[in-house]
């Protein structure tokens, strides 16, 4: 049975750039893409802090380039989902929904994380008729409507400034009195008159009229007092959930949000390396995940290079 050299389990930031990494090092990677391919960055709006670009550059060109950049050098990329990541007997098996079971020496994880959900009655239904957790995949279809975003941080203001292009007006329902997101980022969504900010408030409840959301009930955190509020787009920005599911119990420490639990891009298991998203919950930032990948690839071809492969 064949065995790849390098084994890279998601496309984004991490993903692609420890792609072209190991491709430009002839370890001809195989790349999984996982359910979003590019990775979140393809989901959101201009990113303005990825160094080089003066004016800020698309996130979904950012990853096609970094994608053309690493087939440039051999890597393949290839759709398909993550099952199952075991190590049996000094190397990797990967299964891949639809596929042949896989061999690797070495895996690189950078599966990175998906939105999180409030946990509400409806929001399987509801998601793609109201509820999103993507304003740049779905703003455009809330024209000249009220809009709910939920959340305090970065993404929740971006998120929200993003939809002033389109919404009548853009609700913020924050669960504190004070936002979490960065003072440039924050001080925007503040100064701009299409938005209201609802402080001490969570969504409890969503409505639908039809099968599209219609309203929402907000409950006061510190009263406990109920109101409806009426939205047609509901938009989760509530931080997201590492994408870990799929590994072996055991094969990496997790901490107890199931983010993989490791100081740097080595783990205890040796071959396998992880980068970005899935297990950085601190800065979570375009160009760390991408800096995480570039030390796991190096790290990957140094193991590789050490076992004479
Ligand atoms: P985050 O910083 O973790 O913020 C999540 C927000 O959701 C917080 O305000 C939190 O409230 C709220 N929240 C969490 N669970 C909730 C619940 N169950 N109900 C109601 N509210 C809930 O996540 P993020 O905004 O996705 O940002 C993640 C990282 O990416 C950060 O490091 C951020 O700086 C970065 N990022 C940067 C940019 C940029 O630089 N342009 C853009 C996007 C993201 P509390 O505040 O009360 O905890």
């Amino acid at each position: 049975m064949h065995t790849e050299h390098v084994i890279i389990i998601g496309s984004g930031c991490a993903g692609s750039t420890a792609a072209v990494y190991t491709a430009r090092a002839d370890l001809k990677p195989v790349i999984f893409e996982g359910m979003e391919p590019g990775g979140q960055l393809t989901t959101t709006s201009v990113i303005e802090n990825y160094p080089g670009f003066v004016e800020g550059i698309d996130g979904f060109e950012l990853m096609s380039r970094m994608k053309a950049q690493a087939e440039r050098f051999g890597a393949r990329f290839e759709y398909g989902e993550v099952k199952s990541l075991r190590a049996v007997d000094g190397h990797f098996e990967v299964e891949v929904q639809g596929r042949e079971l896989l061999r690797a020496e070495t895996v690189i994880l950078a599966s990175g994380a998906r939105a999180r959900m409030l946990g509400l009655p409806r929001e399987r239904e509801l998601t793609g008729h109201g509820l999103s957790t993507c304003a740049t995949c779905d703003g455009a279809f809330f024209r000249g409507v009220p809009v709910t975003v939920v959340g305090g941080g970065d993404s929740a203001m971006e998120e929200a400034l993003f939809l002033t292009r389109f919404a009548s007006e853009v609700h913020l329902v924050h669960r504190r009195d004070s936002l979490r997101a960065s003072k440039i980022m924050a001080d925007r969504l503040l100064a701009h008159p299409k938005v209201t900010v609802h402080w001490n408030s969570q969504v409890v409840a969503i409505a639908a009229e039809g099968d599209a959301v219609s309203a929402v009930t907000l409950e006061d955190t510190k009263t406990g007092a109920r109101r409806q509020h009426e939205t047609r787009g509901l938009f989760y920005a509530i931080g997201h959930i590492p994408n870990t599911d799929f590994i072996q119990p055991g094969l990496v420490p997790l901490d107890g949000e199931g983010y993989v639990d490791t100081a740097d891009v080595v783990t205890p298991t040796p071959g396998l390396f992880v980068a970005g998203d899935v297990h950085d919950r601190q800065y979570q930032q375009a160009v760390t995940a991408a800096g995480e990948g570039c030390k796991a690839a190096l790290e990957a071809e140094a193991y590789l290079s050490a076992r004479g492969s």
